[in-house]
């Protein structure tokens, strides 16, 4: 038997989590600082209100969504009604990062909750104290036996990898999501990826260039660069690159001032280990604004790097950190090089005010989501999915199509007794150029 718990002791789990949630806000964003300097405004606009948002949209809805379905019937079938009846998968397991660490937690295990399911959640060890308060939420909201909070490092996840589970939910590293989907294999266990990658932002010549500058800044610097959907790298063309990197320069300096490292405005890298990654990165590049760093608490400034090679350490991996590099094109087949050179983005992004150039890259290129004339965006809309393709990651979730994700939908076809078309059953002989007919135009 499959673990399932009714609809009403899911929605009530899910309101006495709203309760704990709303109860833990300031813990949350305090310890959201503690574990980064994430700033409170990103803290409340990017995981708590996010989360508050999540959790009573899926309370209202729930009802709704878990009602069978019901869809159009096959003439072939007539006559009968036909149903989609959705079903937990069972027990689920949640491995999260630690870049957005309680709204990647919290999100999925709505969902999972929502749709009837047991859930383990495993938050990261990278932000301990969050991952402390998102244990504390859970222990105060949940019967153990429904839903769990595993906290620990790598050794720990796969230990729980190891177990069989009826679905696996990970959002991290393309190399781990990897590590993931060998584990599930060994159980035929469907997987959600939420992963990474290089985001391109491409900025044509006719973009309305301060705002687009604008846009880009709060994109990379938001979570100091520390975001699976940041641009990764600026794709602009030759003719507009001067001025274009004249309004970053200005746009930087406006939001987080002259000197960022004095503005609670900027969160920090998350550890040593990244913190000396990303300075690695910088060494023999020409760096246009930025480039200061403080050890003391892994600080690293909003960095623009100028026409890196396509070789080098900050064009070959996932940057995931405040720094931006600004490569050139001049036509069309330059964009293709580029772009076609890494695995499929998780995020695309494209500043013009040309509809048609718009259109044709994202048409050409395969990526999860992405924007027309800003970034990240997309990520806030409940009725876009949002995941990657490829490298980027499978699956997508947020909204109805969380609730969708964590459930089995079974199709089922009631059939009518009042009428029996005998036309399928044997003896064939004679039928077949009918069945043919009926075929034909029915399809
Ligand atoms: P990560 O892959 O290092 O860790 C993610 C989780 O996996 C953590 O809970 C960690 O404990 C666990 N883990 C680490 N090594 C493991 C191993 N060997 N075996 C089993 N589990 C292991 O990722 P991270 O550093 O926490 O996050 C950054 C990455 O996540 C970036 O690549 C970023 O693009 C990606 N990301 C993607 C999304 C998305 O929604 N697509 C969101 C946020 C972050």
């Amino acid at each position: 038997m499959i673990f399932k718990t009714d609809l009403d002791y899911r929605k009530q789990s899910l309101l006495k989590l709203l309760i704990t949630v709303q109860k833990q806000e300031q813990n949350i964003i305090k310890a959201l600082h503690d574990d980064f300097k994430k700033p409170s405004f990103e803290a409340v606009f990017t995981e708590t209100d996010y989360i508050l948002a999540e959790l009573k949209h899926t309370i209202k809805n729930m009802n709704k969504w878990a009602k069978p379905q019901w869809v159009l019937p096959s003439l072939l079938n007539f006559p009968s009604t036909d149903y989609l009846y959705k079903e937990p998968y069972g027990k689920i397991l949640i491995i999260a990062p630690w870049n957005y660490p309680y709204q990647l937690t919290l999100a999925p295990l709505i969902a999972a909750v929502a749709s009837g399911n047991q859930v383990t959640v495993k938050p990261s060890e990278l932000t301990p104290n969050t991952s402390k308060i998102i244990a504390e939420i859970i222990r105060e909201t949940f019967d153990k036996n429904h839903v769990e909070c595993i906290e620990g490092g790598t050794e720990v996840a796969q230990t729980l990898l190891a177990q069989r589970w009826d679905y696996i939910f990970f959002t991290g590293s393309v190399a781990v999501g990897k590590i993931v989907a060998k584990a599930a294999a060994e159980h035929l266990t469907p997987v959600t990826l939420e992963l990474g990658g290089k985001n391109p932002c491409i900025i044509e010549q006719s973009a309305n260039l301060k705002l687009t500058a604008k846009r880009i800044v709060w994109g990379k610097f938001l979570n100091a660069g520390q975001t699976c959907i940041a641009p990764d790298y600026l794709l602009v063309h030759q003719s507009i690159k001067t001025k274009l990197i004249a309004f970053l320069k200005e746009e930087i300096i406006l939001a987080y001032g002259e000197n960022p490292e004095t503005s609670t405005d900027f969160a920090r890298i998350i550890n040593e280990k990244n913190w000396k990654r990303l300075l690695a990165i910088l060494e023999n590049q020409t760096v246009l604004i930025g480039g200061q760093s403080n050890a003391e608490d892994y600080y690293l400034a909003p960095t623009i790097l100028d026409n890196p090679s396509l070789e080098s350490l900050v064009m070959r991996e996932e940057i995931f950190g405040p720094i931006l590099p600004i490569l050139s094109y001049e036509s069309e087949p330059d964009l293709e090089r580029i772009i076609t050179k890494f695995e499929k983005p998780l995020s695309l992004y494209v500043f013009t005010e040309h509809n048609t150039f718009a259109k044709k890259i994202i048409s050409k290129y395969t990526f999860g989501g992405g924007c027309i004339n800003d970034t990240m965006i997309h990520f806030a809309n409940k009725r876009l999915p949002f995941g990657g393709v490829g490298h980027s990651g499978i699956g997508a979730y947020h909204g109805k199509l969380s609730f969708d994700l964590f459930s089995h939908q079974k199709a089922i076809v009631k059939k009518a007794n009042w009428l029996d078309i005998p036309i399928r059953y044997a003896p064939y002989r004679g039928k077949l150029n009918t069945i043919k007919k009926l075929l034909k135009w029915f399809s």
